[in-house]
């Protein structure tokens, strides 16, 4: 993902007249916890109240001080959280973001409050709000949810995407990036395309299972794999592209109501590079 940072204010919400901190921070939603260093502890007078294992990106894994309670703010949003005292940078992490409906703008690599709910921070704990619609990957460790309609829909037999699920292709749908919101760790392999187009297959970095790509010819898209949708029956596919090359095993024996294209469908004018037919 590219490292984001972001100025974030802490406060020890237990000394009232203490002074609020603002910190450049590291954002990382593949990070969990908050976690700040020693000296930062110190300055906000934060009490140790535990202690936790952490597994660090080596795999190897150490004790760490759980100090707090922590208030966090960004833009209008706050949050309470408890941080671990370990490291040299302060860094942000999923449970933070979550609480306070935070995201990163992936075209961007900043730190915003979820455009989704710009005003008050949303919360998936009551379930997906309405119009809201989410899915994540096989472990449970990168969960999306967006709001706004899927542009749409299509299931693609090209090679790349036969080698990447394994499988008879990919089943694909485009949503605005403005309306995304992801936590958790996805991790990105990234080629240029025959096209030209950099593209950054985003699968979850834990248990490996795709979950969305992004395409420098749509820059402001997500293409979420149709397969990760909580409720799969919400796609509805239209058209079946690069069924020139496909194997006969990848595709159904008869009709099956999705238009069949032997590569891309040729763009019809619109936006530019986006089939027409694939544009809603
Ligand atoms: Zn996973
Ligand atoms: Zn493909």
């Amino acid at each position: 993902m590219g490292l984001v940072r972001a100025e974030i204010v802490l406060k020890n919400p237990s000394r009232p007249k203490a002074r609020a901190t603002t910190v450049e921070m590291l954002v990382d939603s593949g990070a969990v916890h908050l976690c700040i260093p020693e000296k930062l502890r110190a300055r906000l007078k934060l009490e140790v109240l535990d202690r936790k294992t952490v597994t660090l990106a080596d795999g190897s894994s150490r004790e760490v001080p759980y100090a707090g309670p922590v208030e966090v703010r960004f833009k209008n949003r706050v949050g309470f959280a408890g941080a671990l005292v370990m490291g040299d940078e302060p860094l942000l992490g999923a449970i933070p973001m979550e609480d306070m409906d935070l995201v990163i703008i992936p075209g961007e690599r900043r730190l915003d409050v979820n455009p989704a709910n710009p005003v008050l921070a949303g919360s998936i704990v009551k379930g997906a709000a309405a119009g809201d619609v989410a899915g994540g990957c096989f472990c449970g460790g990168v969960r999306y949810r967006f709001s706004g309609g899927m542009m749409w829909h299509g299931v693609c037999h090209c090679s790349v995407c036969r080698r990447f699920s394994g499988g008879a292709g990919g089943a694909w749908f485009g949503v605005l990036s403005a309306g995304v919101a992801v936590s958790g760790g996805a991790a990105f392999y990234g080629y240029k395309a025959d096209s030209g187009n950099d593209i950054r297959r985003g699968v979850c970095g834990k248990c490996c299972a795709p979950v969305y790509n992004l395409n420098s010819m749509m820059p402001d898209v997500h293409i979420i794999a149709a397969g990760s949708l909580d409720e799969p029956g919400r796609f509805s596919p239209r058209l079946r592209i690069y069924c020139g090359g496909a194997p006969s095993w990848a595709l159904p024996a008869g009709e099956d109501g999705l238009r069949r294209f032997e590569g891309m469908p040729q763009p019809e004018g619109g936006r530019k590079g986006v089939p027409e037919r694939w544009q809603k």
